[in-house]
């Protein structure tokens, strides 16, 4: 399993769920691995269970911070050497309704979900540029294409990830650096628990939500991991400022 042998690759919010799975996978493909993390204890321990301390580094990190993504990847760089990937995973939830949301969960929801993004790009992108190679891989969501009522602003932000992709996709494309963009549908992870248990009868949220599949299930977080890696890696150098769906086809559906 070699398929991002010799690259270094930093992946936010990689504690648990889809960037933990990202982080994992990718050590398994060889790469040397920074998980950049807001809660670090939860990152060292993911680091310890993927794999060997020369090869998993896990750095406090707050992607809605310029400075701390920026010292990440210092980091990254002082122990591994030039970022060749970068993971844009750290996202968040922000589900309202608009005329009742307060202000700071607009800017909430943007620090992290499009801010945080842009940070990460910001930081690796001169390194990039320079060395004439790179490839960003931003985890945008089905909320970047479809709407649904009451999930307000996250969907706004989650659009705002795709044109941030495809921007900076065609901005750099010269210099051979890519940036596309994966969106997930339904995967399994904290995030949806939690969605499911504000519920006023959790399991019925849950069976509701398998309901709208096609597959009859939900994603798992190494379904989204396999897209990244290939993504990331040298199968995908023809492929940026794109977008890849992981939902088992829910976004393609009318209706049943
Ligand atoms: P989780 O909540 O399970 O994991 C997100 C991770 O990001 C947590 O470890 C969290 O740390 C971290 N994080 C949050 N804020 C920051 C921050 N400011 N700086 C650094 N790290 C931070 O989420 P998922 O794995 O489910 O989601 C990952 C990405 O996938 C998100 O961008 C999400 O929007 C997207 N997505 C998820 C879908 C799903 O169904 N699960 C569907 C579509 C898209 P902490 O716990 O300390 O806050």
């Amino acid at each position: 399993m070699t398929r991002l042998a010799g690259k270094v690759a930093v992946i936010t919010g990689a504690g648990r769920g889809i960037g933990a799975a990202i982080a994992s996978a990718f050590v398994r493909e060889g790469a040397a691995v920074v998980l950049a993390e807001l809660d670090i204890a939860l990152a060292r321990e993911t680091a310890a269970r993927i794999g060997s301390a020369d090869k998993v580094l896990a750095v406090q990190t707050d992607v809605t911070q310029s400075a701390s993504v920026q010292n990440a990847v210092s980091e990254a760089e002082a122990k591994f050497g030039p970022i060749d990937v970068l993971v844009n995973n750290a996202g968040i939830n922000v589900f309202c309704d608009p005329l009742t949301m307060t202000d700071d969960d607009w800017r909430r929801c943007f620090a992290v979900d499009l801010d945080g993004v842009w940070n990460g790009c910001r930081a690796v992108l001169p390194g990039m540029v320079e060395r004439g190679r790179g490839s960003i891989v931003n985890i945008a969501s089905t909320h970047s294409f479809k709407i649904i009522p009451g999930c307000f602003p996250y969907p706004v932000a989650k659009h705002g990830v795709i044109g941030l992709t495809r921007a900076l996709g065609i901005e750099y494309a010269g210099r051979q650096v890519r940036v596309n963009a994966i969106a997930p549908g339904y995967i399994e992870t904290k995030l949806t628990h939690d969605w499911w248990n504000e519920q006023a009868d959790p399991a019925k949220a849950k069976q509701a939500t398998l309901d709208l599949q096609p597959m009859k299930r939900i994603g798992q977080p190494e379904e989204v991991a396999m897209t990244a890696v290939f993504l990331a890696s040298d199968e995908a150098p023809f492929i940026n400022a794109s977008c890849i769906t992981v939902d088992g086809g829910r976004s393609a559906l009318y209706h049943d």
